[in-house]
């Protein structure tokens, strides 16, 4: 666990393996190591060491909510549970229960980053590659307490529907890893303009729209993101608006019963993009009949761009308020926590790495402390630098950060020592970048988010991956 340890003189997270033995069923298994890209559960076999259970250094107290089957690891001694599922013999004795099954069929649960237990949903956006399905464990490898994936191919007009064993092996894994759909984000497709000025262009928009929306529905989810649209440089900005909020309570009517709620990104502003002012969402909202269905993410690049200054906690404050003031801060339904290449208000949407980018790392430390910020979906679109051999140790590094300075943001605001608080955040920022240089170097480099891996050269400067196409 020495990826999720982050100073031995800092308040040490609290970190429980509740989460990750809080199933039903504790069963896992795949062919996912990390040789492998591809995984499925078809056997069900968790392997766990023993100290992994009890947390950091064996010093965080233990939840008294652990399962019954994690205490049965610890009362034992065993190295493998292996719950009533076909396809994995076991044979067991008083002292130890013994587990046979080919090394391929078992995931090391050790392996993990732990989750921590937490009001503070951090994640990033995982890959779906191979499945939906795969989506769910990418989320827990990286010790994602949220997660956002694409439910299709991003950047194709339609793509295969969901086939039935990928909708209930994505459903058996959130139970299984204790995933609430509350706190997963899914991504729209770039191609959707729902403020199209040309009406058939918006109706294959719609059509797009109207599939993401139904395969959120058929997994069982509950929250759909999407970028508004684009005028195109053709119409004033406020027949989007009207196009887009048209859409919205047409796609409402069209999957009545769902409860997956339409939920608006905020962008940076570039071009003819509509979102980038926050009057812009609430105009939207305001067209929109059946408000339970709708909501906001707000991606803090994108508001920087944009023009919003939140490197300051006051300046974090005027923003939350002005939200507010336009919007409603009851429509906040997730975060895009992303740090910006570029300038306040430059409108360009390039994303950075956590503390690496113009807002540094104390703009998360305020976010992190807002207590308006916690149980939504907080997800990183940062560079993953992952290398070959995927293992995503950058995202497990911001993601360890952010749930750190969640939980000791009490001292970080206590903190009157100006030098120290320096101190402090640029030790936190020093070990993303060194997690950065050593995937850089390890991995030959590429940067992804949600299996749109771009290769790039070697330790060449890493671009962010959304963007605000037209
Ligand atoms: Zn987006
Ligand atoms: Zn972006």
């Amino acid at each position: 666990m020495s990826a999720l340890t982050i100073d031995s003189d800092r308040p040490r997270l609290r970190w429980s393996m509740l989460q990750l033995f809080n199933y039903h069923h504790l069963h896992l298994v795949s062919r996912c190591t990390r040789s492998r890209k591809a995984c499925s559960f078809s056997g069900t076999m968790v392997k766990r060491k023993r100290n992994a259970v009890e947390g950091e250094g064996g010093s965080t107290p233990r939840s008294a909510r652990v399962s019954k089957k994690a205490k049965l690891v610890e009362d034992v001694g065993i190295t493998a549970v292996q719950i009533e599922k076909v396809g994995v013999k076991v044979s067991s004795t008083k002292s130890k229960r013994k587990v046979e099954a080919s090394a391929q069929d078992v995931i090391d649960l050790s392996s993990f980053p732990e989750r921590v237990s937490s009001e503070w949903k951090v994640g990033a956006h995982v890959s779906a590659a191979g499945g939906v399905e795969n989506a769910v464990l990418n989320a827990a490898k990286i010790g994602a307490n949220a997660f956002a994936l694409f439910v299709k191919s991003q950047r194709k007009w339609s793509s295969p529907p969901l086939t039935e064993s990928s909708i209930s092996s994505f459903k058996s894994r959130m139970k299984e890893l204790s995933y609430d759909s509350k706190f997963v984000l899914p991504h729209g497709s770039y191609l959707i303009n729902l403020g199209n000025p040309d009406a058939e262009k918006r109706e294959k928009s719609y059509e797009c729209f109207l599939d993401d929306l139904r395969r959120c529905d058929a997994l069982g989810l509950e929250l759909y993101n999407f970028h508004p649209g684009s005028t195109l440089g053709i119409v004033d900005p406020s027949v989007s608006m009207t196009h887009i909020a048209d859409c919205i309570n047409r796609s409402h009517r069209d999957t009545p019963g769902s409860r997956v709620v339409t939920v608006l990104e905020n962008m940076a502003g570039s071009g003819n993009i509509i979102g980038s002012d926050f009057a812009h969402l609430g105009e939207i909202i305001s067209q929109v009949e059946l408000k339970s269905r709708v909501g906001v993410c707000l991606d803090t690049c994108h508001m920087f761009a944009a023009g919003y200054d939140i490197r300051t906690k006051d300046g974090w404050n005027v923003t939350v308020e002005s939200f507010d003031t336009h919007i409603g801060l009851e429509y906040l339904r997730g975060m895009h926590l992303n740090d910006s290449k570029t300038a306040c208000g430059s409108k360009k949407d390039r994303h950075d790495n956590i503390g690496v980018g113009h807002l540094s790392i104390q703009t998360f430390a305020h976010i992190l402390a807002d207590p308006r910020m916690q149980n939504i979906p907080l997800i990183l679109e940062t560079p993953s630098h992952e290398g070959s051999n995927k293992n995503w140790d950058v995202w497990v590094k911001e993601i360890a950060v952010l749930n750190h300075l969640s939980s000791s943001s009490t001292l970080a605001a206590s903190s009157s020592d100006e030098v120290s608080e320096r101190m402090y955040f640029g030790s936190l920022t020093q070990g993303i970048k060194d997690t950065i240089k050593a995937a850089g170097t390890t991995g030959g480099g590429t940067a992804s988010r949600g299996g749109n891996t771009v290769k790039r050269g070697r330790r060449k400067v890493y671009e962010e991956q959304e963007e605000e196409s037209e």
